[in-house]
């Protein structure tokens, strides 16, 4: 499973990162799912190995433009890169009205079916490769986390132990796999089950939309990852005269560590926070210190263009970041 941060910073872009958008790429699926659109997701996108044509659905967690404001731009580039798939949207009461006007207004007349679903708390969602369960946050509008259970892929089979009891390759092998017992020429019937590997525990998953409660989670059990906002530190939070609703970095990493999460990706991070440290200014590795402090298993705070690999024992990698590709 693979997640990359297309934008990271809250509310608005900075030069050095743009608003919220993640993709994710399974391992057994050659689609590409967005989580969130932020304006000039398109542009992020393009620095990616991710074509629009791979995009199948998306996912939005809350109707603040920093979240969806990029939604008609990936559409209509889609449409000009000659796709005709249809794409799924996810996303809460407001969406369709909003599309339906632009669509309207600037004329785009897609060649492909876009099939929204307007989503409710606790709303479930089946797909091939994965399972989706809506949480309901705490935010100043309706905003909602994504729980994304991993379908395990096809067992793999133990070759070993087939080629020492002489069954060499052959749709034999296919059939194992999907659990059938099998009589071979010899007269011989093998068990499935004597021939396939434990399999993987599915990965479990939140990709979290804004949302003061980071505490919501530890309702959750086992969770392999959790991607959430650490809009601010404790200090920045303290001196706002307008409290924002939204989650500091302190109270990530203690609710996170209350929930046992296993592995932490911290995003949204307020435009005030610098990629360097500049005099007088704030600087990114302070919310990385905050967590630090407070939650002791793996953790990262994202910048644009980083890639994640969540490998299926449940570890998380960093890979690379993509943004050196921005020059090619
Ligand atoms: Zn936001
Ligand atoms: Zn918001």
């Amino acid at each position: 499973m693979e997640f990359i941060f297309l934008g990271t910073s809250a509310g608005k872009p900075t030069k050095e990162r743009n608003v919220s958008s993640i993709a994710m790429r399974l391992d057994q699926s050659s689609e590409c799912f967005l989580f969130d659109c932020g304006e000039a997701t398109q542009n992020r996108l393009l620095y990616t190995p991710v074509s629009l044509g791979k995009i199948k659905k998306i996912f939005i967690t809350h109707l603040h433009g920093d979240h969806f404001f990029g939604l008609p731009g990936v559409l209509s580039s889609r449409h000009m890169d000659n796709v005709t798939s249809p794409i799924e949207i996810y996303a809460p009461k407001g969406i369709k009205k909003f599309l339906q006007t632009i669509e309207e207004i600037s004329q785009m007349n897609l060649d492909f079916e876009i099939k929204i679903t307007e989503f409710k708390e606790e709303d479930k969602f089946s797909f091939d490769s994965f399972d989706v369960e809506i949480v309901s946050l705490k935010h100043s509008i309706e905003s909602y986390a994504f729980l994304i259970t991993q379908k395990p892929p096809l067992p793999k089979l133990n070759e070993q132990k087939l080629k020492e009891d002489n069954i060499p390759p052959s749709p034999i092998y296919a059939k194992l796999k999907r659990g059938e017992d099998v009589k071979l020429s010899d007269g011989r019937i093998i068990k499935s089950k004597d021939y396939i590997l434990e399999s993987q525990k599915p990965l479990k998953v939140i990709i979290s939309g804004d949302n003061e409660d980071p505490y919501i989670f530890t309702d959750y059990k086992d969770i392999d990852l959790l991607i959430h906002e650490a809009t601010y530190t404790k200090e920045v939070f303290e001196s706002l005269t307008k409290k924002q609703k939204h989650t500091t970095a302190e109270d990530l990493a203690k609710a996170a560590s209350k929930a046992n999460i296993k592995n932490l990706i911290a995003t949204h991070i307020s435009a005030r926070y610098s990629l360097i440290k500049k005099e007088g200014g704030h600087f990114i590795g302070e919310i990385e210190e905050e967590i630090r402090k407070y939650f002791k298993s793996t953790f990262f705070v994202a910048k644009d263009l980083d890639r994640f690999q969540l490998t299926n024992d449940g570890k998380l990698i960093f890979k690379e970041n993509l943004q050196s590709h921005i020059f090619l």
